[in-house]
């Protein structure tokens, strides 16, 4: 039965051939029919028994019994403080005997770190610079019991709920009350930000993904290149079972690393090459244990001990470590390089460096919006940054050039010709390219013939009325030109029209609002046609990476024209209805970076385990051909694959469950490389030990990425549903196993989950999870499409938005404000805010925002005088300006994505977008609010457990 319950086969499946290897991955889509095995209230209230290492301080509180134990409901973490009895709210004169059953009605026990109790002072979470919102003012003493005692008003939304009580105790659970992810962020941020955080300890829980620290390999690989769900394996599959906690890592295996951090060593054993296990094929690393003197190692993932090459001998010291220990790489750290041999290459042969085609759509929108011309004057000054490695003085990448609409145009830009050529293809049912020599070249020595074809290319196209365009040959032809070149590349195609012109790959317009909320939604998601599926296993067997930009007016399709890029690790930008003005900073500064970005060719990835559990399922910017090798023509930076893992047996708590991640690829030299990450984890036989080294963050990278892969099968309904079932089952799993008994009207959530409930509530309000015919179909495939891809930073922010005061900056120091909650209420009339999700920047201002403030932004003497047409701040000459801007190109500086910004003027239209993103309210599209959200997440629990 599977964890997380997904029907998985996708209809165009990426691991056709042998997934029906893993039937038992795969439950029934029916979610009811998958958790049974709570079913038994007898069992649930069995006194549980915490592990030994469990910290259960705050739940042990028998002390004061009564504090957590009266008929309220009550809502606790596990960090919670133990009361004195003082402290208690009585409580109220109703019997709530007969609602244990309607949890929706939780009253809050707060804890979140706030030492001792006392009346509550909601000023103590409030943070620097946030006015106090409505509902918490301090002066509400009467607010209540937020310790123990203000009940939910929630009319209507379960019946029998508060909405038939009456009296003083009808209050709105506080806010300030449930656990509040900034809180989590911040208090991770002063106990491990700023310090050496080193890797030497197996099952170690990384600092998180928002706190700024230096990251030192002692032997397991940086988070920033892989974080798990959960720190500590269940040691049993029952137990596995039991939690619902999916085991998966979220590997980045190119991740970015800090200038103050070391780069990766690499390894050369010359003809011999990497060292590795003879039944395994594991690569040497620091889980090796070398015996007999060593002569001899024994694999930690598969036991099977190996002789030791001649070459490779060293003594061993007196606690059995190699006397060279320190002195090699592959021995001592989580992450290094190998240089690969010939036996790692295509037919043997040493790579050639890969190449970059551009590819342009010359149809008459382009021509005419001015985008050609922009692009190509782009190209010219761009060509100089492709990325090279640092000892080299220019970059061995080859490029070429193409431009399309109902046919292709060929370029051949070889050096020693005085001006360009250009061959037309116009049979673009089977593509050819009709060049070898002088197709791709080197630009510094081509440099005028290139700089020549861009001066001309927008004079070339400027009378066209060619509104028609192809897309698949494109791709094919880019593909075929690679092929030939005997090179891995990538492809950059500049596209704006749905490709309706008679060819491969045509498609038509069947964007179909009537299909949201139905059975056949998910067709929505898959290609159109069969043909570009065909076309992505064509290009990944060739190492051709596809990045898409597109400049949309309208439907154009992006689940059909989209797919190639995603098979093979590419990267799609999209900018709809693109104005030059306003639009040509965000493209070109992503066009430069992806044009920048270090990037490993024709790869392939293979996930080792220790025994016991395995790699069952991957998601991400991938291709797989079979059900271990994943695929990537290319793999950038920003890429991340989430690998879920199964137990096949019992695993064994000493050694702990090993995860080695290889990733083969070429290098932008052309070098063959194998990047090798190690991870440890623990295994442990008490639920409280995996509870205890959850990761939210990594735990919601992976349901966004198993969900939205499921919505190819599956209806959204269900989809949605199993989510908030898994994460029910998770909570309940603690609560009837780690948590010490109390009612069941309360709500206990791990300290380690506690943020759970809102991230997930902004995944099931993602559009992309949500059918309104509001939503453009083209949004939801972009945004499923992105996600895929991400890693957990990105994750983490495009779910929880970044939302930061600007009003209260303290001009003097440099550091970026603390964050406020995202929603409505820490707004404030008087305050100016940014918000940043990854992909959209706003900057939202209250109506009596400071003028000075304003003045210093916008140079502007007043709300009223500022433009919301503007998508950049005016360079102004003032320590706001320069604070802000500078705010804001760190947000920036972090992403994949160049975030346009707009400008929203409270009470103005525009604001209704805005408030999409403020996650924790009330959705205009339906969705709940976080306290609504959690009241039912409760009332799931409770189900669960009775
Ligand atoms: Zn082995």
């Amino acid at each position: 039965m599977s964890q997380q319950g997904y029907c998985a086969a996708p209809p165009y499946s990426q691991s056709q051939p042998r997934t029906g290897g893993f039937p038992t991955s795969f439950g029934p889509p029916n979610p009811s029919l998958h958790y049974g095995h709570y079913g038994d209230p007898n069992s649930s209230y069995a006194v549980p028994q915490p592990g030994p290492g469990a910290t259960l301080s705050s739940h042990t509180s028998s002390g004061h019994p009564a504090s957590f134990q009266g008929p309220q409901p009550t809502l606790l973490t596990q960090q919670q403080m133990a009361l004195p009895p003082g402290s208690q709210v009585p409580p109220p004169a109703n019997n709530f005997s007969g609602l244990s059953a309607q949890p929706s009605l939780p009253t809050m026990a707060r804890q979140d770190g706030i030492p001792g109790s006392g009346p509550p002072n909601p000023n103590l979470q409030q943070l620097p610079g946030q006015p106090p919102g409505p509902g918490y003012h301090p002066q509400q003493a009467n607010y209540g019991p937020q310790m123990a005692g203000s009940q939910l008003s929630y009319p209507g939304a379960f019946p029998g709920g508060p909405a038939q009580l009456s009296g003083p105790q009808q209050k709105k659970l506080d806010p300030d009350s449930i656990p509040s992810p900034i809180q989590v962020i911040e208090n991770d941020k002063a106990s491990r930000g700023g310090q050496i955080y080193a890797t030497n300890t197996r099952g170690q829980v990384p600092p998180l993904v928002t706190t700024d620290c230096v990251i030192q390999d002692q032997g397991h690989a940086s988070p920033r290149y892989i974080r798990c769900t959960t720190y500590c394996f269940p040691s049993s599959s029952d137990m596995a079972k039991q939690a619902h906690i999916p085991l998966a890592a979220v590997i980045q295996p190119f991740a970015v690393v800090p200038q103050n951090e070391t780069p990766l060593y690499v390894v050369n054993h010359g003809e011999t090459g990497p060292i590795r296990c003879n039944r395994c094929k594991a690569y040497m690393c620091p889980f090796m244990q070398f015996t007999e003197g060593g002569r001899r190692y024994q694999c930690g993932f598969c036991n099977c001990v190996n002789d030791v090459p001649p070459f490779f001998f060293q003594h061993l010291d007196h606690i059995g470590r190699r006397v060279d220990h320190y002195e090699r790489p592959e021995l001592s750290l989580g992450s290094y390089e190998y240089v690969a041999t010939l036996d790692y290459c295509r037919n043997n042969k040493p790579p050639n460096p890969p190449a970059y085609i551009f590819m342009i759509d010359v149809s008459y929108r382009n021509i005419n919006s001015g985008l050609v011309k922009l692009i190509c004057e782009e190209l010219k000054t761009l060509l100089d940054k492709l990325p090279r490695e640092e000892q080299e003085e220019s970059s061995a990448i080859r490029v070429g050039f193409v431009t399309y609409n109902k046919v292709l145009h060929f370029f051949n830009v070889k050096s020693n010709l005085a001006q360009p050529q250009m061959m037309v293809v116009s049979d673009v049912r089977e593509v050819f390219v009709p060049l070898l020599d002088g197709f791709l070249v080197n630009f510094q020595e081509s440099r005028s013939v290139v700089n020549n074809l861009l001066d001309q290319i927008p004079e070339m196209f400027a009378d066209t009325n060619e509104s028609e365009t192809i897309f698949a040959p494109v791709i094919q032809a880019g593909m075929e030109a690679l092929k030939a070149a005997e090179c891995a590349g990538k492809l950059f195609i500049f596209h704006s029209s749905l490709p309706t012109a008679e060819a491969p790959g045509k498609l038509r317009n069947r964007d179909d609002k009537k299909l949201l909320n139905t059975d056949k939604e998910k067709t929505l998601f898959q290609p159109q046609v069969n043909y570009y599926e065909t076309l992505a296993r064509d290009c990944v067997a060739n190492s051709c990476c596809v990045n898409l930009f597109l400049f949309p007016n309208q439907y154009v399709d992006i689940a059909s024209l989209g797919l190639v890029t995603m098979y093979t690790g590419g990267t799609l930008y999209k900018y709809n209805n693109f104005q030059l003005n306003s639009d040509s900073p965000q493209f070109l500064t992503d066009l430069r970076k992806d044009i920048e970005k270090k990037t490993g060719f024709d790869a392939i990835m293979r996930v080792r385990t220790s025994t016991g559990f395995r790699a069952t399922d991957f998601f991400g910017a991938i291709y797989m051909n079979n059900t271990t090798d994943v695929e990537m023509a290319a793999v950038d930076c920003d890429k991340a694959v989430t690998v879920e893992f199964k137990h096949d047996d019992k695993l064994n708590e000493d050694s702990g469950a090993l995860i080695q991640c290889a990733v083969l690829y070429t290098s932008i030299s052309g070098q063959r490389r194998l990047r090798i990450h190690n991870i440890g984890l623990n295994c442990s036989s008490q639920l409280a030990d995996v509870y205890k080294t959850c990761e939210t963050d990594a735990l919601i990278n992976f349901l966004a990425k198993s969900a939205f892969k499921a919505i190819l099968s599956q209806p959204l309904k269900t989809v949605r549903e199993i989510l908030v079932n898994q994460m029910a089952h998770m909570l309940a799993c603690y609560r009837k196993n780690c948590a010490s008994p109390s009612a069941v009207s309360q709500l206990i959530l791990p300290d380690a989950m506690k943020v759970l409930p809102v991230y997930m509530n902004s995944l099931l309000k993602s559009c992309v999870l949500v059918g309104r015919p509001e939503i453009p179909t083209d949004e939801r495939a972009y945004h499923r499409q992105l996600v895929m891809a991400m890693g957990v930073a990105d994750t983490q922010l495009f779910f929880y938005p970044q939302l930061l005061p600007i009003h209260s900056l303290d001009l003097k120091s440099d550091a970026v404000p603390a964050a406020i909650r995202c929603s409505e209420e820490r707004l404030s009339e008087g305050g100016a805010f940014i918000l940043a999700n990854g992909l959209s920047m706003f900057l939202w201002l209250g109506v009596s925002t400071p003028p000075e403030l304003i003045q210093g932004l916008f140079n502007v003497p007043s709300f009223a005088h500022i433009s919301t047409e503007a998508t950049l701040l005016p360079d102004l000459d003032n320590p706001y300006s320069k604070k802000v801007k500078s705010i804001m190109e760190h947000i920036q500086s972090q992403k994949p994505y160049t975030m346009k910004l707009m400008i929203v003027k409270q009470r103005e239209q525009p604001e209704m977008l805005f408030h999409q993103f403020l996650v924790e309210d009330k959705s205009i599209y339906g969705g709940a609010s976080y306290v609504d959200f959690l009241c039912c997440v409760h009332k799931e629990i409770c189900q669960l457990l009775n």
